[in-house]
């Protein structure tokens, strides 16, 4: 008997949907709730590292999620000016293991749709236009959830993976916010160049880093990354402007990302967070996964494969034992913590190099170890 039957997840990001399969799966009756009125189509792309892969597979979603997206190994370091030459091409560590290509990038709208046909085909009640509101986790052994101010019904567990601004996090009363990192980034979804086969980085130029990743045969996403502005209320067309403007240094394939930008590709932007949580997660049985528990720049792209890893964790732990107990929270925290906290610690370090022009740092060894620890299991 798994320790749960009755189970209520807040969120449909990819914490909460890969903590939907794995329950339902299992036979569980799961209650997914999201705020959103309907599933994201909007979005630019997004990177996933082999051990994200190797979670989709244990989800069952791994064919899908291969078929939608466009798998590289590498990463090739360019210069800004004529002719973007290539300055570095570094191999990848394969941190799914060699089951698994080293990388992926694909149109987070996909991603999602995935992840949502899978979670309701194992049986999960996915409830869009749902904002929680509150929990009532006096019992010992139940909690209640509101919706929109409304009670729910009771549940065996609450798992909170409301993402950054958790409303779960406050609600249990834990007091950690994300802080900005100091850097903001324009990201645009546009048309791949033929020679585009792999992630490419700029360093050096008017930002601190230009880049792109391919996401599908004819798609990739491209952004800059530079000092945090209060840039919040650009207008489209400004938004479009800005990104044009400040990827002139940079020849190569942002020409080509440069024509989709002035032919109406649109560009938005947002600023980098950091925080960790400390143990525990959980306030009796409400827990939070993701990044409600965690947050980093994405400069190694490990933000959602850590949400993932929180997922297939914590759900192998409540399908594989009988009881939500205090050696269940002791296991689950001693698998994530210090993982997730090594990943948070790594990504704002890189960042933290960037805006101090700090050249000499060991930023391809700290990126390798952090591939290495991703390569054990979760
Ligand atoms: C610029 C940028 C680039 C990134 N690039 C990468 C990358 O390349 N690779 C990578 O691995 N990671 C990347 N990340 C990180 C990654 O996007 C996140 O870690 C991941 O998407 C978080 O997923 P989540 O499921 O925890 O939360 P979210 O995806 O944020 O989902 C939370 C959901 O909860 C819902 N919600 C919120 N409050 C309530 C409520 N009260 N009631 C009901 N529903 C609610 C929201 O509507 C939302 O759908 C990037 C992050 C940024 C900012």
């Amino acid at each position: 008997m798994t320790a749960v039957q009755k189970v209520a997840i807040v969120g449909s990001g990819v914490a909460g949907l890969a903590a939907a399969i794995q329950l339902a799966k299992a036979g569980v009756a799961v209650d997914v709730f999201d705020a959103k009125p309907e599933l994201s189509t909007a979005g630019s792309g997004i990177s996933l590292q082999g051990n994200a892969l190797r979670v989709f597979d244990a989800l069952g979603a791994w064919d899908d999620i291969r078929a939608a997206g466009f798998h590289f190994e590498g990463l090739n370091l360019r210069a800004p000016g004529p002719g973007a030459p290539v300055v570095a091409q570094l191999p990848d560590v394969k941190s799914g293991g060699p089951d698994y290509p080293a990388a992926m990038g694909m149109p987070r709208a996909d991603l999602a749709r995935i992840l949502l046909d899978h979670a309701q085909r194992a049986g999960a009640n996915v409830r869009f236009g749902a904002k929680v509101t509150g929990v009532d986790a006096r019992a010992d052994d139940a909690v209640e959830v509101f919706v929109d101010d409304e009670s729910a019904g009771e549940y065996d567990l609450l798992i909170g993976a409301d993402g950054l601004n958790s409303t779960v996090r406050d609600l249990i009363g834990i007091q950690t916010k994300p802080e900005p990192t100091g850097m903001g980034i324009w990201r645009t979804f546009v048309s791949r160049p033929a020679e585009v086969e792999r992630a490419e980085l700029y360093y050096g130029g008017p930002v601190y880093i230009a880049g792109y990743t391919p996401t599908g045969e004819d798609s990739m996403y491209a952004y800059l990354v530079e000092k945090a502005e209060d840039r919040f209320g650009t207008s489209d067309e400004d938004a479009t402007r800005i990104m044009l403007e400040e990827s002139r240094a940079y020849d190569g394939p942002w020409n080509s990302i440069r024509a989709d930008l002035a032919a109406g590709a649109h560009a938005n932007y947002t600023w980098f967070t950091k925080h960790i949580v400390d143990a525990p997660w959980n306030r009796g049985r409400v827990v939070i996964i993701g990044d409600a528990a965690h947050s980093c720049p994405p400069t190694i792209a490990q933000g959602a494969a850590q949400g993932l890893e929180d997922a297939l964790v914590l759900t192998e732990l409540l399908v594989q034992r009988d009881a939500v107990d205090q050696e269940l929270w002791d296991e689950f925290h001693g698998r994530r913590l210090p993982r997730a906290q090594a990943v948070v610690e790594a990504s704002v370090q890189l960042g933290q190099w960037q805006i101090d022009g700090n050249r000499d740092a060991d930023a391809g060894g700290l990126i390798f170890g952090i591939a290495q620890k991703m390569a054990e299991p979760a």
